[in-house]
């Protein structure tokens, strides 16, 4: 049995975001002796393998996508401009380090005390502590505990050949464009990834389940990506049977240059396609791998995530807690974020914080599609299940934004800005806002606060409108707009 070596008042297993934002809050904050248990790079995924790297290579691609309507313009940029993926492959990594370097300096600021090391629970208050550069292992022991080792990518089981693919967190070590690439997956990453290499060139093909993808969004999102993809020139094929085998015909030259990878992949309808890389986006699992968590009291769901209440208190009420990815409840940074701060708060601030804990209700998000999507609130079908029908009603616009007002007709009709808002009640207070169109992800945050502050249709309409903006719109919304739910 190991020696313990230490016991600390709080220990956070996970140095993503969420475990960031628990141990800094615990540690900065209300001066407690706090450990960070951090098995992989700091920062995690957002930061590694996840939101930073794909909103930096989402600018990349829509430099590309604006130099190609440039000419719209008359600019003279019919032969394209010449483009280096490399560099910029080199500049954005070098980037996401300094980023790691800040994270660990805030955690030394703060007085967090980093391990580099994976932690098992040999108990509800203990942790085997295995250093990452291989030194004697130990245990530690806390009075709390919050485990927020996050999620990893899946990659099917039953298929042969499903290891010749990747999944996204090979996708950010790709340095040199392949000619060809297949997404498997209908959720925002595979939309956000294949939406990337579509805007640089790249022959794409996403293999979806149903007629749409991002079967979580609004239909009105669904209905509208998905076609202005296909205009794009993604290869959407729909109610894909499912693949059966994949073959590896040529190996890639190394994992960040797939230009003579040549995999072939066999569906179960027979239908064969040759392609430089695959890609699956077909989930994420919560990683309670070697976690121990055998060895203590906490559950998890049929999925696999672990099971928490509104204060992140898992069924180990009093030493265990868990927040972020491994949770499954809304998989995004700064959820994560405001879950560990919250849970500090409430665990280690002044008595009004007794309580604390984040409310799950109406977090905005954004789609890092071409264009983008942003959307807080229930979806049309959610609100209609919530409300009923009768109780429900929807306003709505599609236009071209202004940009495109020099373009011909029939082009500027493939980029469409669309909003919808959904409101409850006679008050017709606003329980969805859905708004897809270039500029969205940056319109998005002001129009959550409005939502979250519970704020009505002629709250909207009291607003005096932005001239010209795309966002002025959504406070224009004229009543001949409004339609029944569906
Ligand atoms: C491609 C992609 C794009 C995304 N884009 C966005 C976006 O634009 N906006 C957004 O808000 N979210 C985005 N997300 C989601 C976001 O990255 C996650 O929701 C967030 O990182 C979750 O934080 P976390 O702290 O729960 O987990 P993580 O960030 O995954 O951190 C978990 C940490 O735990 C460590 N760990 C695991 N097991 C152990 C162990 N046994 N011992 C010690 N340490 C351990 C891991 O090494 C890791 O550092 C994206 C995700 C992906 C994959």
């Amino acid at each position: 049995m190991a020696p313990t070596t230490k016991k600390y008042d709080y220990i956070v297993i996970g140095g993503g975001s969420g475990g960031s934002g628990a141990a800094r809050r615990a540690a900065g904050w209300y001066g407690k002796k706090t450990a960070l248990v951090s098995a992989g790079v700091s920062g995690g995924c957002c930061v590694n393998v996840g939101c930073v790297p794909k909103k930096m290579t989402w600018n990349f691609a829509s430099i590309n996508e604006t130099i190609h309507k440039s000419k719209y313009y008359h600019y003279d940029a019919t032969k394209g401009v010449p483009f280096d993926f490399h560099k910029f492959v080199d500049d954005r990594d070098s980037r996401i380090k300094t980023l790691n370097g800040a994270y660990e300096s805030n955690w030394a600021k703060d007085g967090v005390d980093l391990i580099h090391a994976t932690a098992k629970f040999l108990s509800d208050h203990e942790l085997e502590i295995t250093p990452n550069d291989g030194s004697e292992v130990y245990t530690l022991s806390a009075d709390h505990i919050t485990i927020a080792t996050g999620s990893y990518a899946t990659v099917p089981k039953d298929i042969e050949g499903a290891k010749h693919g990747i999944t996204s967190d090979e996708y950010f070590l790709i340095k040199e464009l392949p000619k060809s690439m297949v997404f498997v997956g209908a959720g925002y990453i595979s939309v956000e990834l294949a939406g990337v290499m579509a805007a640089l060139g790249v022959e794409t093909h996403m293999f979806i389940r149903g007629e749409t993808f991002l079967r979580k969004f609004d239909p009105m999102v669904q209905d509208i990506l998905t076609k202005h993809y296909e205009e794009m020139g993604v290869h959407i094929h729909k109610k894909h049977p499912g693949i059966k085998k994949v073959e590896l015909l040529n190996p890639a030259k190394d994992e960040s240059d797939p230009r003579e990878k040549k995999l072939k992949i066999t569906s179960n309808d027979g239908s064969e396609i040759i392609t430089n890389e695959l890609l699956w986006a077909i989930g994420r699992g919560a990683e309670t791998r070697g976690l121990g968590l055998e060895n203590t009291g906490v559950k998890l769901d049929k999925t696999g995530h672990v099971i928490v209440d509104k204060f992140q208190e898992t069924s180990v009420k009093g030493p265990c807690y868990s927040l972020g990815d491994i949770t499954g409840q809304a998989e995004l940074t700064p959820v994560a974020i405001a879950a560990g701060r919250q849970l500090g708060n409430r665990l280690f601030g002044p008595k009004e914080y007794s309580a604390a804990h984040l409310d799950y209700d109406n977090i905005p998000t954004v789609v890092f599609s071409h264009p983008t999507v942003g959307t807080v609130g229930l979806t049309e079908p959610a609100a209609v299940e919530r409300f009923g029908k009768e109780n429900v009603k929807v306003y709505e616009t599609k236009f071209s934004g202004m940009f495109y007002d020099v373009f011909p007709k029939d082009i500027k009709a493939q980029y469409p800005t669309a909003f919808k808002m959904i409101v409850q009640g006679p008050e017709e207070r606003v329980v969805g806002l859905h708004i897809l169109g270039e500029g969205t992800d940056e319109m998005m945050q002001g129009f959550g606060v409005a939502v979250k502050m519970g704020a009505r249709k002629q709250d909207f309409d009291s607003t005096v409108a932005i001239h010209p903006t795309s966002a002025e719109e959504l406070v224009t919304l004229a009543p001949g707009s409004r339609r029944d739910a569906k």
